[in-house]
């Protein structure tokens, strides 16, 4: 089998499917032929991900590859270098199919605020397959790709995986660069991958890791080999159960399933207790507080100027601003300029942003508290399955609430990865681990054991 015939097997599949799910943006089908033309030829030594079809969430930039963020403010960039994940993945050997669906520059959590359609969640087609990396989740779950690269700032990874019934990691903060990935909140997001199962996952974090002096909070830190983590074996690994992310708010049926799953951990030799993260209460406040200041000041690029798309016949300057920023960006973007810029302003920074901040340090601390005892942490992904579209977006703040068992591992900068732990109602249950800083091995090599 060459990797021709995996580039013809995946366009044809995204024929067949993407009319209904809607994940791709676009489809690079003469790029891809290519790619497989040439490493079919190639007489190098295999790449880790050698002939691999993948889809890319569209904030990734991708040379002479339209990136829109899926907003209509750059729905004609077309990037003139490859973000780091694409040089690394191109050295990996694996074959870009196109770009994929998303919420409007990562925010929001159901692929509705993307600014060109919505996409389907593969398990019930009136559902919303998460987001805000939701083209990326169908995609993978639809079998259009083999794998996909997201990026996860609040849980924009974990939860469209949740959703999807597949695996998402977000690795930690500074371990994946972040050079050519457009910005939403700098402090927060991370690229990690989507794949169908942890090995996979393993594989993709390996082509993709690593320091990078292109981007200035990459860690410079050894890369440790991720596939050889997965042992199948678990025995005496310490799990702590936050109890903060089993209470209120949580479906029934989405704690049964993870209380299923520590049951399989002890099974397997592990041990769990139930722990406390007590400041989790104040994570979401924190985290749309400082996300969207960080929003605010990284969105201030689009100006109609450098990037994408100008306003026509514009009467001076500020009128170019205001009406290219208009036009361009979509309500929820609006809504977070304007309460990043809200928070950020002088009169309103000490009890905004600063005291959002401070509180981001008390949740780290939990965190390094709760690892001084346990390897790992286990809580649900997300607190319901997959809800209808349409059913939650003139509710933001409910939509909100989604985030709340994914946030706080993007504030304390720590790994996690979501997989698969059964049904609720027919819709799959996503179980999140959390890990130490950098100890992906741990998380996943858990994940595996567990799947
Ligand atoms: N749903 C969250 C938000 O809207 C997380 C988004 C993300 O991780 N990019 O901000």
């Amino acid at each position: 089998i060459s990797v021709a015939d995996l580039v013809e097997e995946s366009l044809k599949r995204i024929g067949e499917t993407d009319g209904k799910i809607e994940a791709f943006l676009a489809v690079d089908e003469e790029g891809a032929r290519k790619q497989a033309a040439k490493l079919d030829s190639s007489g190098e030594e295999r790449g880790l991900l050698f002939g691999l079809p993948a889809g890319i969430k569209d904030n990734i930039v991708t040379e002479g590859l339209r990136t829109t963020c899926a907003s209509r403010f750059l729905a004609n960039y077309d990037p003139i270098y490859d973000a780091t994940v694409i040089q690394k993945l191109r050295q990996a050997q694996s074959v870009t199919m196109g770009k994929l669906n998303m919420d409007e520059f990562a925010m929001g959590g159901s692929n509705e605020n993307s600014a060109f359609h919505p996409t389907r969640n593969p398990w019930d087609l009136e559902r919303v397959p998460g987001g805000s990396s939701g083209g990326s989740a169908a995609s993978v779950a639809a079998g259009q790709v083999y794998f996909s690269l997201g990026s996860d700032t609040g849980g924009s990874i974990r939860q469209p995986a949740a959703y999807c019934g597949i695996v998402g990691l977000k690795p930690t903060y500074g371990l994946v660069s972040r050079y050519g990935l457009v910005a939403f909140a700098s402090s927060l997001d991370q690229i990690g991958p989507l794949t169908k199962n942890v090995e996979d996952a393993a594989y993709v974090l390996q082509a993709i890791a690593g320091h990078d002096s292109r981007d200035s909070t990459s860690a410079n830190v050894d890369i440790p080999d991720y596939v050889s983590a997965l042992t199948g074996d678990v025995k005496g690994l310490r799990i702590g159960v936050p109890k903060e992310y089993m209470g209120q708010g949580i479906d029934p049926q989405v704690k049964e399933r993870v209380l299923e799953a520590l049951r399989t951990f002890e099974a397997m030799g592990a041990v769990w207790e139930e722990i406390s993260l007590p400041h989790s209460e104040y994570a979401v406040a924190s985290y749309y507080l400082l996300a969207s200041s960080e929003a605010s000041s990284n969105l201030a690029r689009f100006d109609g100027v450098r990037y994408g798309v100008r306003a026509e016949d514009p009467a001076n300057l500020l009128d170019l601003y205001r009406r290219s920023r208009s036009e361009g960006f979509g309500t929820e973007v609006k809504r977070r300029i304007m309460l990043g810029t809200y928070a950020l302003s002088s009169g309103y920074y000490d009890a905004y942003y600063k005291k959002a901040q401070q509180v981001r340090t008390l949740i780290k601390r939990d965190f390094d508290q709760a690892f001084e005892k346990y390897d790992l942490i286990v809580s649900p992904t997300v607190p319901t399955t997959a809800f209808k579209i349409g059913e939650q977006v003139n509710d933001p703040l409910t939509m909100y609430l989604n985030d709340i068992c994914t946030i706080p591992v993007n504030l304390a900068g720590v790994p996690a990865i979501s997989v698969p732990c059964g049904l609720a109602d027919g819709l799959p249950v996503g179980l999140q681990l959390i890990g130490k800083p950098f100890d992906e091995r741990t998380v996943l090599r858990a994940a595996h054991a567990f799947e």
